[in-house]
């Protein structure tokens, strides 16, 4: 089945962890996607968290019990596949911030990592100088300040 674009100019993409124990079918995923420089994401993904930001009610799971949700802040939790340990999304779970509501998730959980292009970085005072990857400036880029002023509105120093 091809890719349908809905009237946001966004696709239905489907994907799933390493093991085949958690797949989804995600609708309205955007293609501009975006890079966090947190040492949380550094640490989960081993890398870097490439993601892209989908409604939560537009993703159908596949096998979500072996999802394991870790909250990694006051603000925030991931989920990841119990089995193989695949990152498969952060979510803020404080509600009623413009973040509020969906699944970051990373682009290699997608079975077609092709048609994205990144377009922000957060937490962008904490990207490490000797990473291999390049990222232009030019993208929009936010502070860890910045960030928390959205993911913690009622605690940002
Ligand atoms: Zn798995
Ligand atoms: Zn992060």
């Amino acid at each position: 089945m091809p890719d349908m674009p809905d009237m946001r100019g966004t696709e239905m993409r489907t994907g799933g962890c390493l093991c085949g124990a958690v797949r989804f079918e995600a609708r309205q995923v955007p293609a501009e996607a975006g890079i966090c420089h947190c040492a949380q994401c550094r640490r989960w993904t081993g890398s870097a968290l490439i993601g892209v930001a989908v409604p939560e009610d537009a993703v159908t799971w596949t096998g979500a019990e072996a999802i394991v949700r870790y909250a990694s802040s006051d603000w925030a939790e991931r989920g990841h596949c119990g089995r193989c340990g695949t990152p498969l999304f952060f979510r803020l779970t404080r509600e009623g911030t413009q973040w509020s509501g969906q699944y970051d998730m990373p682009l290699g959980v997608f079975d077609d990592p092709e048609g994205f292009s990144v377009t922000s970085e957060i937490w962008i005072d904490h990207k490490p100088g000797s990473f291999a990857y390049a990222a232009p400036e030019t993208r929009k880029q936010l502070t860890r300040a910045e960030c928390l002023a959205i993911f913690d509105p009622g605690n940002a120093a």
